[in-house]
């Protein structure tokens, strides 16, 4: 009987470390390029105004206070717990690497505080602002999360991400070299891509060795482009069984060793036109762990990279 069908962030942290930890999510401030001007206008089509941050409202209040707050809040749930800072909202590189340095180090102002996760875009992390991250690495856990998307640019273009695959791999290979952990963001519902996107998503991830992926499932925000789009009928979203089957097909072609941070996203209740088909995220999360055990599979059961490549024939090989 299998426990676990694929490689769940939180175990590989108790696992890792022997206490549980958690994310407290901070917002530091920034904006983003592709949202005013310096790559794009407008954003990415999915994109609500807090810049993919929707759970954070402390825009203005230093990082220290939301640290502090949060692991208030935190600690009286989980009183043994250490946490990550996460900086969430918008693109976290996004400024001269001393006000970035600065930012970083304000999130360790509290002895539970074990370590920061970054989130930005994969074409915005020059070597200045990877050193930054090198240099706080030495003192602390930390993870650059970079929205990937999906290995399909032809619906990056249309998401208008402003760059293509070639600058996550550029990122992730920069990233990779300083020993620093890299997490991979993921939409497995793009109205555009199909399952060999998914494949194809996978064994990018794989052949890159990022260290953990996040799975989003697309929620449209009421204030997107993407919103008028579904609207109009230009866009259509996969039913909920295809995303499970998504969802499967990428975790049965993915290293056994890639963490999964998340299987689910989930927009806001009242903030969004289309999320989640309607239902919780521990409904979606619960109906791919019945599906996955339905059909007795796993994460990397498809997975050959490290492994042969082609059926071993008796006399030919
Ligand atoms: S890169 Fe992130 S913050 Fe910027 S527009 Fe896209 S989703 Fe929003």
């Amino acid at each position: 009987m299998i426990q676990n069908r694929y490689n769940k962030l939180k175990e590989s942290l108790l696992k890792k470390y022997g206490f549980p930890v958690y994310k407290i999510p901070v917002d530091a401030g920034f904006t983003c390029p592709n949202r005013d001007g310096h790559l794009g206008w407008g954003g990415c089509i999915f994109c609500e105004e807090t810049g993919s941050g929707f759970a954070i409202q402390n825009r203005g209040e230093s990082i220290e206070k939301q640290v502090l707050k949060g692991i208030g809040r935190m600690k009286r749930r989980y009183p043994d717990a250490k946490f990550f800072v996460y900086f969430q909202n918008f693109t976290n590189t996004y400024a001269p690497p001393e006000v970035l340095d600065s930012k970083y180090r304000e999130a360790l102002c509290h002895p539970d505080v074990i370590g920061v996760d970054i989130s930005t875009r994969p074409d915005c992390v020059p070597e200045e602002v990877l050193d930054v991250v090198e240099a706080l690495s030495k003192q602390t856990h930390v993870t650059l999360e970079y929205g990937m998307q999906t290995a399909n640019y032809r619906t990056l273009m249309k998401l208008n991400r402003g760059h293509t695959l070639g600058e996550f791999i550029d990122a992730v290979i920069r990233t990779k070299k300083r020993n620093l952990e890299v997490v991979a963001h993921i939409i497995l519902n793009l109205p555009w891509d199909d399952r060999i996107d998914v494949i194809e998503t996978a064994k990018i991830l794989n052949a890159l060795c990022v260290n953990g992926v996040k799975i989003h499932s697309l929620y449209i925000p009421k204030v997107s482009v993407m919103a008028g789009m579904y609207e109009r009928g230009e866009i259509k979203i996969c039913s909920l069984e295809e995303y499970i089957n998504r969802v499967i097909t990428f975790l049965e072609y993915l290293s056994p060793d890639i963490v999964i941070h998340r299987l689910v996203a989930e927009g806001p209740r009242n903030g969004c036109i289309f999320n989640n088909w309607g239902l919780l995220k521990i409904q979606v999360i619960n109906a791919i762990d019945r599906e996955l055990k339905s059909r007795d599979t796993w994460q990397g059961k498809q997975f050959r990279f490290r492994t042969a490549h082609f059926p071993r024939i008796s006399g030919f090989l």
